[in-house]
Protein backbone atom coordinates (compact mmCIF):
# COMPACT_ATOMS: atom_id res chain seq x y z
CA UNK A 1 0.00 0.00 0.00
CA UNK A 2 1.29 3.89 -0.70
CA UNK A 3 0.65 6.49 1.97
CA UNK A 4 1.78 9.37 0.28
CA UNK A 5 -1.19 10.90 -1.56
CA UNK A 6 -3.11 10.32 2.17
CA UNK A 7 -5.57 12.89 3.08
CA UNK A 8 -5.26 14.31 6.23
CA UNK A 9 -8.06 12.78 8.05
CA UNK A 10 -7.16 9.60 6.29
CA UNK A 11 -3.95 9.49 7.60
CA UNK A 12 -2.76 7.27 10.40
CA UNK A 13 -2.34 8.36 13.84
CA UNK A 14 1.23 7.12 15.39
CA UNK A 15 2.79 8.35 18.85
CA UNK A 16 5.89 7.88 19.38
CA UNK A 17 7.15 7.42 22.96
CA UNK A 18 11.20 8.68 23.03
CA UNK A 19 13.07 6.84 25.85
CA UNK A 20 16.74 7.97 24.27
CA UNK A 21 19.34 5.97 22.52
CA UNK A 22 21.74 6.36 20.15
CA UNK A 23 18.94 7.35 17.97
CA UNK A 24 18.82 10.18 19.97
CA UNK A 25 22.55 10.61 20.60
CA UNK A 26 24.56 13.72 19.32
CA UNK A 27 28.42 14.06 18.65
CA UNK A 28 30.67 17.32 18.59
CA UNK A 29 31.49 15.96 14.44
CA UNK A 30 29.58 13.80 12.01
CA UNK A 31 32.85 11.64 11.84
CA UNK A 32 33.88 11.46 15.59
CA UNK A 33 32.99 7.48 16.94
CA UNK A 34 32.35 8.94 20.14
CA UNK A 35 28.58 10.45 21.35
CA UNK A 36 26.23 10.82 23.83
CA UNK A 37 22.73 8.62 23.84
CA UNK A 38 20.09 10.10 24.51
CA UNK A 39 20.73 14.03 24.14
CA UNK A 40 18.07 14.87 21.31
CA UNK A 41 14.44 15.19 22.03
CA UNK A 42 11.89 13.63 19.81
CA UNK A 43 11.08 16.52 18.76
CA UNK A 44 14.20 17.02 17.15
CA UNK A 45 14.39 14.14 16.00
CA UNK A 46 11.19 14.49 14.11
CA UNK A 47 12.14 17.45 12.72
CA UNK A 48 15.09 15.64 11.02
CA UNK A 49 12.49 13.40 9.45
CA UNK A 50 11.17 14.71 6.00
CA UNK A 51 8.00 13.40 4.72
CA UNK A 52 6.88 11.86 8.04
CA UNK A 53 4.22 13.95 8.42
CA UNK A 54 3.02 12.85 4.83
CA UNK A 55 2.59 8.83 6.04
CA UNK A 56 0.29 8.96 9.53
CA UNK A 57 -0.25 11.93 11.91
CA UNK A 58 2.50 11.61 14.52
CA UNK A 59 2.72 12.67 18.06
CA UNK A 60 5.45 12.46 20.37
CA UNK A 61 6.03 11.97 23.84
CA UNK A 62 9.70 12.03 25.99
CA UNK A 63 8.88 8.92 28.77
CA UNK A 64 12.93 8.90 29.30
CA UNK A 65 16.03 9.99 27.57
CA UNK A 66 18.76 7.35 28.50
CA UNK A 67 21.21 5.19 26.85
CA UNK A 68 19.71 1.76 26.52
CA UNK A 69 22.78 0.36 28.97
CA UNK A 70 20.71 2.57 31.55
CA UNK A 71 17.77 1.44 30.77
CA UNK A 72 15.41 0.08 33.71
CA UNK A 73 12.61 -1.41 35.07
CA UNK A 74 11.47 1.42 36.18
CA UNK A 75 11.22 3.08 32.80
CA UNK A 76 9.93 -0.25 31.11
CA UNK A 77 7.19 -0.37 33.45
CA UNK A 78 6.76 3.01 32.91
CA UNK A 79 6.55 2.66 29.08
CA UNK A 80 4.49 -0.38 29.56
CA UNK A 81 1.81 1.09 31.75
CA UNK A 82 1.63 4.30 29.08
CA UNK A 83 1.08 1.79 26.24
CA UNK A 84 -1.51 0.26 28.09
CA UNK A 85 -3.00 3.87 28.83
CA UNK A 86 -3.27 4.98 25.01
CA UNK A 87 -3.26 1.94 23.03
CA UNK A 88 -7.33 1.91 23.36
CA UNK A 89 -7.70 5.51 22.48
CA UNK A 90 -9.57 6.27 18.81
CA UNK A 91 -6.67 8.48 17.90
CA UNK A 92 -3.61 6.30 17.92
CA UNK A 93 -3.42 3.26 15.61
CA UNK A 94 -0.03 2.35 16.32
CA UNK A 95 2.61 3.00 18.26
CA UNK A 96 6.19 3.90 18.37
CA UNK A 97 8.95 3.11 20.78
CA UNK A 98 12.52 5.10 20.12
CA UNK A 99 15.45 3.12 22.46
CA UNK A 100 18.63 2.03 22.26
CA UNK A 101 19.90 -1.11 20.73
CA UNK A 102 21.63 -2.37 23.15
CA UNK A 103 19.17 -3.58 24.91
CA UNK A 104 16.70 -3.43 22.61
CA UNK A 105 15.63 -7.13 22.01
CA UNK A 106 15.16 -7.35 26.40
CA UNK A 107 12.63 -4.26 26.43
CA UNK A 108 11.04 -5.87 23.39
CA UNK A 109 10.35 -8.75 24.93
CA UNK A 110 9.07 -7.42 28.11
CA UNK A 111 6.83 -5.20 26.00
CA UNK A 112 5.50 -8.11 23.88
CA UNK A 113 4.60 -9.71 27.06
CA UNK A 114 3.41 -6.84 29.26
CA UNK A 115 1.39 -4.23 26.51
CA UNK A 116 -2.01 -5.41 26.03
CA UNK A 117 -2.91 -4.15 22.07
CA UNK A 118 -3.15 -5.90 19.02
CA UNK A 119 -2.22 -2.79 17.41
CA UNK A 120 1.16 -2.35 15.92
CA UNK A 121 3.97 -1.29 18.77
CA UNK A 122 7.26 -0.86 16.72
CA UNK A 123 10.52 -0.43 18.11
CA UNK A 124 13.33 1.75 16.48
CA UNK A 125 16.82 2.76 17.10
CA UNK A 126 19.93 3.76 15.14
CA UNK A 127 23.57 2.73 15.29
CA UNK A 128 24.86 6.20 14.64
CA UNK A 129 24.10 9.05 16.33
CA UNK A 130 22.07 11.92 14.84
CA UNK A 131 25.04 14.22 14.04
CA UNK A 132 27.17 11.20 12.31
CA UNK A 133 27.39 11.60 8.32
CA UNK A 134 24.75 9.30 6.96
CA UNK A 135 22.69 8.50 10.64
CA UNK A 136 20.71 5.76 10.36
CA UNK A 137 18.38 7.05 12.18
CA UNK A 138 15.83 9.45 10.30
CA UNK A 139 15.14 6.25 7.66
CA UNK A 140 14.63 4.34 10.60
CA UNK A 141 12.02 6.47 12.24
CA UNK A 142 10.37 6.67 8.92
CA UNK A 143 10.09 2.98 8.42
CA UNK A 144 9.24 2.68 11.71
CA UNK A 145 6.42 5.02 11.40
CA UNK A 146 5.21 3.28 7.82
CA UNK A 147 4.68 -0.18 9.80
CA UNK A 148 3.25 1.12 12.89
CA UNK A 149 0.71 2.54 10.71
CA UNK A 150 -0.23 -0.29 8.59
CA UNK A 151 -2.44 -2.44 9.67
CA UNK A 152 -1.33 -5.86 8.47
CA UNK A 153 1.27 -4.81 11.38
CA UNK A 154 -1.65 -5.58 13.76
CA UNK A 155 -1.28 -8.74 16.19
CA UNK A 156 2.23 -9.66 15.34
CA UNK A 157 3.50 -8.34 18.96
CA UNK A 158 6.15 -6.09 19.48
CA UNK A 159 8.44 -5.61 16.24
CA UNK A 160 11.87 -4.07 16.27
CA UNK A 161 12.09 -2.27 13.08
CA UNK A 162 15.70 -1.12 11.88
CA UNK A 163 17.72 -1.17 8.88
CA UNK A 164 15.31 -1.81 6.43
CA UNK A 165 14.04 -4.63 8.48
CA UNK A 166 10.67 -5.91 11.17
CA UNK A 167 11.97 -8.18 13.48
CA UNK A 168 9.89 -10.47 15.72
CA UNK A 169 10.83 -8.94 19.66
CA UNK A 170 11.10 -13.23 20.52
CA UNK A 171 13.45 -14.03 18.19
CA UNK A 172 15.79 -10.86 17.27
CA UNK A 173 19.61 -9.90 18.81
CA UNK A 174 21.83 -8.04 18.44
CA UNK A 175 24.85 -9.18 16.62
CA UNK A 176 27.57 -6.07 15.94
CA UNK A 177 28.66 -4.09 18.32
CA UNK A 178 29.23 -0.97 15.58
CA UNK A 179 27.72 -2.28 11.98
CA UNK A 180 24.04 -0.99 11.06
CA UNK A 181 23.16 -4.19 10.37
CA UNK A 182 23.22 -5.23 13.58
CA UNK A 183 20.07 -7.15 14.57
CA UNK A 184 19.35 -10.54 13.20
CA UNK A 185 16.49 -12.92 13.96
CA UNK A 186 19.09 -16.54 13.12
CA UNK A 187 16.13 -18.96 14.30
CA UNK A 188 13.07 -17.81 13.04
CA UNK A 189 13.91 -15.14 10.12
CA UNK A 190 12.14 -11.43 9.88
CA UNK A 191 8.65 -10.95 9.80
CA UNK A 192 8.79 -8.46 6.98
CA UNK A 193 10.92 -5.88 5.54
CA UNK A 194 10.12 -2.06 5.33
CA UNK A 195 11.41 0.30 2.56
CA UNK A 196 10.60 3.99 2.94
CA UNK A 197 6.87 3.40 4.50
CA UNK A 198 6.10 0.90 2.47
CA UNK A 199 5.93 -3.25 3.65
CA UNK A 200 5.85 -6.60 2.65
CA UNK A 201 4.96 -9.03 5.45
CA UNK A 202 7.12 -13.01 4.98
CA UNK A 203 6.01 -13.88 8.68
CA UNK A 204 3.84 -14.22 11.72
CA UNK A 205 5.47 -14.81 15.35
CA UNK A 206 4.60 -17.97 17.05
CA UNK A 207 4.90 -16.80 20.64
CA UNK A 208 2.26 -16.23 22.77
CA UNK A 209 2.13 -12.04 23.23
CA UNK A 210 0.49 -8.99 24.52
CA UNK A 211 -3.13 -9.66 24.29
CA UNK A 212 -2.91 -13.86 24.74
CA UNK A 213 -0.27 -12.89 27.65
CA UNK A 214 -1.16 -13.51 30.84
CA UNK A 215 1.51 -10.93 32.26
CA UNK A 216 -0.19 -8.30 34.10
CA UNK A 217 1.65 -5.12 34.90
CA UNK A 218 -1.19 -2.89 36.19
CA UNK A 219 -0.30 -2.63 39.84
CA UNK A 220 3.88 -4.14 39.29
CA UNK A 221 5.70 -1.42 41.04
CA UNK A 222 9.28 -3.34 41.16
CA UNK A 223 10.60 -6.64 39.57
CA UNK A 224 12.51 -9.75 41.60
CA UNK A 225 16.09 -9.82 41.24
CA UNK A 226 17.11 -12.07 38.53
CA UNK A 227 20.72 -12.47 37.65
CA UNK A 228 22.43 -13.91 34.96
CA UNK A 229 25.30 -15.86 35.10
CA UNK A 230 28.00 -16.81 32.30
CA UNK A 231 29.51 -19.91 32.40
CA UNK A 232 33.28 -20.46 30.73
CA UNK A 233 35.98 -22.67 31.10
CA UNK A 234 36.79 -23.80 34.85
CA UNK A 235 33.87 -20.89 36.78
CA UNK A 236 33.73 -20.81 40.38
CA UNK A 237 30.52 -22.07 41.63
CA UNK A 238 30.74 -19.92 44.21
CA UNK A 239 29.14 -17.05 41.61
CA UNK A 240 26.05 -18.50 41.99
CA UNK A 241 26.15 -18.47 45.84
CA UNK A 242 26.80 -15.20 45.79
CA UNK A 243 23.77 -14.16 43.65
CA UNK A 244 21.81 -16.55 45.96
CA UNK A 245 23.32 -14.41 48.98
CA UNK A 246 22.18 -11.65 47.74
CA UNK A 247 18.83 -12.25 47.07
CA UNK A 248 18.07 -13.30 43.95
CA UNK A 249 14.65 -15.33 43.42
CA UNK A 250 16.31 -16.64 39.85
CA UNK A 251 19.44 -16.97 38.18
CA UNK A 252 19.93 -17.58 34.42
CA UNK A 253 23.00 -19.35 33.69
CA UNK A 254 24.41 -18.27 30.29
CA UNK A 255 25.83 -21.83 29.90
CA UNK A 256 28.11 -23.60 27.65
CA UNK A 257 26.76 -25.67 24.56
CA UNK A 258 23.43 -26.65 25.13
CA UNK A 259 23.08 -24.52 28.53
CA UNK A 260 25.66 -26.41 29.66
CA UNK A 261 28.20 -25.38 32.80
CA UNK A 262 30.89 -27.32 34.44
CA UNK A 263 30.25 -29.42 38.05
CA UNK A 264 31.17 -27.01 40.69
CA UNK A 265 28.90 -24.85 39.31
CA UNK A 266 25.99 -27.28 38.58
CA UNK A 267 26.83 -27.88 42.49
CA UNK A 268 26.37 -24.58 43.48
CA UNK A 269 22.89 -24.39 40.90
CA UNK A 270 21.53 -27.24 42.28
CA UNK A 271 22.05 -25.84 46.07
CA UNK A 272 20.35 -22.79 44.29
CA UNK A 273 17.11 -24.39 43.10
CA UNK A 274 16.96 -26.66 46.91
CA UNK A 275 16.98 -23.22 48.57
CA UNK A 276 13.98 -22.30 46.31
CA UNK A 277 15.66 -19.86 43.65
CA UNK A 278 14.42 -20.91 40.25
CA UNK A 279 17.17 -22.15 37.62
CA UNK A 280 16.88 -21.62 34.28
CA UNK A 281 19.39 -23.11 31.44
CA UNK A 282 20.13 -20.78 28.56
CA UNK A 283 23.07 -20.31 26.10
CA UNK A 284 25.86 -18.20 25.40
CA UNK A 285 26.01 -19.75 22.14
CA UNK A 286 23.51 -17.65 19.51
CA UNK A 287 21.97 -20.46 17.58
CA UNK A 288 20.07 -23.14 18.78
CA UNK A 289 17.58 -23.93 21.76
CA UNK A 290 18.50 -25.71 25.18
CA UNK A 291 16.33 -28.37 25.56
CA UNK A 292 15.19 -30.37 28.64
CA UNK A 293 17.22 -33.46 30.02
CA UNK A 294 19.91 -33.45 27.63
CA UNK A 295 23.47 -33.23 29.10
CA UNK A 296 21.83 -32.64 32.25
CA UNK A 297 19.35 -34.49 34.47
CA UNK A 298 16.73 -31.27 34.65
CA UNK A 299 14.24 -33.64 36.32
CA UNK A 300 16.65 -34.58 38.86
CA UNK A 301 18.20 -31.59 39.22
CA UNK A 302 15.53 -29.36 39.34
CA UNK A 303 16.69 -26.98 36.71
CA UNK A 304 14.68 -25.14 33.95
CA UNK A 305 15.51 -25.14 30.12
CA UNK A 306 15.29 -22.31 28.59
CA UNK A 307 14.31 -23.42 25.03
CA UNK A 308 14.58 -20.74 22.33
CA UNK A 309 15.09 -17.52 24.65
CA UNK A 310 19.18 -16.39 25.24
CA UNK A 311 20.22 -15.64 28.32
CA UNK A 312 18.54 -11.89 28.96
CA UNK A 313 15.28 -12.93 27.24
CA UNK A 314 14.89 -15.57 29.60
CA UNK A 315 15.74 -13.35 32.49
CA UNK A 316 12.82 -11.36 31.54
CA UNK A 317 10.49 -14.33 31.27
CA UNK A 318 11.72 -15.55 34.43
CA UNK A 319 11.43 -12.05 36.33
CA UNK A 320 7.91 -11.68 35.16
CA UNK A 321 7.24 -15.16 36.19
CA UNK A 322 8.30 -15.08 39.46
CA UNK A 323 5.61 -11.90 39.88
CA UNK A 324 3.53 -14.67 41.30
CA UNK A 325 3.75 -18.46 42.97
CA UNK A 326 4.73 -21.27 40.00
CA UNK A 327 5.52 -25.06 40.19
CA UNK A 328 8.81 -25.46 38.70
CA UNK A 329 6.36 -26.96 35.80
CA UNK A 330 4.43 -24.06 34.84
CA UNK A 331 7.59 -22.19 34.60
CA UNK A 332 9.03 -25.02 32.45
CA UNK A 333 5.64 -24.56 30.06
CA UNK A 334 6.05 -20.31 29.93
CA UNK A 335 9.57 -21.27 28.70
CA UNK A 336 7.53 -23.95 25.83
CA UNK A 337 4.81 -20.88 25.01
CA UNK A 338 5.92 -17.45 25.02
N1 LIG B 1 24.60 2.58 23.86
C1 LIG B 1 23.57 2.92 22.92
C2 LIG B 1 22.23 2.57 23.51
O1 LIG B 1 21.86 1.44 23.57
C3 LIG B 1 23.80 2.23 21.63
C4 LIG B 1 22.73 2.42 20.59
O2 LIG B 1 21.66 2.94 20.80
O3 LIG B 1 22.97 1.97 19.44
O4 LIG B 1 21.55 3.44 23.92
Amino acid sequence: MCWYALADQQKPKVTILATGGTIAGAAATGTQSGYTSGAVTIDAMLAAVPGIDKIATVKGEQVANVGSQDMSFDILLKVAKRINAIAPNADVNGIVITHGTDTMEESAYFLNLTAKTDKPIVMVGSMRPSTAVSADGPLNLYNAVGVAADPKAKGRGVLVVMNDQIHAAHSLTKTSTTAVETFMSPGRGLVGVASYGKNDWYNSPIWKHTTQSEFDISNVTQLPRVDVIFADVDMPGDLIDASVAKGAKGIVIAGVGNGNMNKAAVDAASRAAKSGVIVVRASRVPTGLVGRNVELDDDKLGFIASYELNPQKARILLALALLKQRSLDDIQKLYDMY
